[in-house]
């Protein structure tokens, strides 16, 4: 059985450009290695217990090898939303066009199949982006829930645990966790890849709710309730650099 698991996701800076990597742990692993694709994914292997700050410091000390090889291969590095009119954002994996408009106060709907985002005027270009950013984040976080707590009510009966309570946040480095007090928490990235992928992570944080490890019966009851699982997985590891906001 797989011994595997992607649980997280960090980008490394190199001379003023930014490069996102997967982190996959690996209870049989002893020592680390980094692995950079033909298509220029950055996937570092890391033992199981490996800290969030070290797998960092790890990668930046390779920094300089990995861009060097992102480049060889001729990939794009990192991925730069603006949020102005006509830019495409993905929602469960279908591109829906941003409106951009100037108005009183600053909010984001989803209106007749777009995202149209006001934006007062009068900030610079980089604030107004990252007010328009926020607003996004919330509008994500917000409609992202229903879709979420429906696939919770899907899995959680065939997991036999009681549905626990859904919050959605954007987070640094994890796809999904599970709370002390039977909730979860899922990362308002996974909105931005296909349905198959918040499927998992749903998935992934219900078997902890009886599994609170990542050993063989963990992993076998993941696969009895989502038998593709790892179809998920493969998307996460070669695309989840791609769902940034
Ligand atoms: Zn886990």
């Amino acid at each position: 059985m797989r011994s595997e698991e992607v649980t997280g996701f960090g980008s490394v800076v190199w001379e003023g450009e930014s490069i996102s990597y997967t982190v996959v742990y690996s209870s049989r692993r002893r020592s680390w290695a980094v692995e950079v694709k033909p298509d220029g994914c950055v996937i570092v292997r890391m033992p199981q217990q490996v800290p969030p700050e070290k797998v960092r410091m790890l990668v930046e000390e390779k920094a300089e090898w990995i861009f060097t090889q992102v480049k060889k291969y001729g990939s794009r590095v990192g991925i730069v939303r603006n949020y102005i009119d006509g830019e495409m954002l993905p929602f469960f994996g279908v591109e829906y066009p941003v409106v951009r408009k100037a108005g009183a106060v600053a909010k984001a709907e989803f209106l007749d199949d777009c995202f149209v985002v006001t934006v007062p005027e009068g900030f610079s270009p980089d604030a107004s982006r990252d007010v328009a950013k926020d607003m996004i984040v919330l509008l994500f976080r917000r409609i992202g829930f229903s879709p979420l707590e429906e696939i919770i009510g899907k899995y959680a009966p065939l997991a036999g645990v009681e549905p626990p309570q859904l919050r959605i946040r954007l987070q640094e480095r994890k796809w999904g966790c599970c709370t002390p007090k039977n909730g979860i928490i899922v990362n308002a990235r996974v909105l931005l890849g296909p349905k198959i992928v918040a499927e998992y992570i749903v998935v992934h944080e219900l078997a902890h709710q009886r599994y609170r490890h990542h050993q063989k019966s963990f992993w076998d009851e993941v696969e009895r309730l989502m038998p593709n699982y790892q179809e998920a997985e493969r998307i996460l590891k070669t695309d989840g650099w791609k769902f940034v906001f």
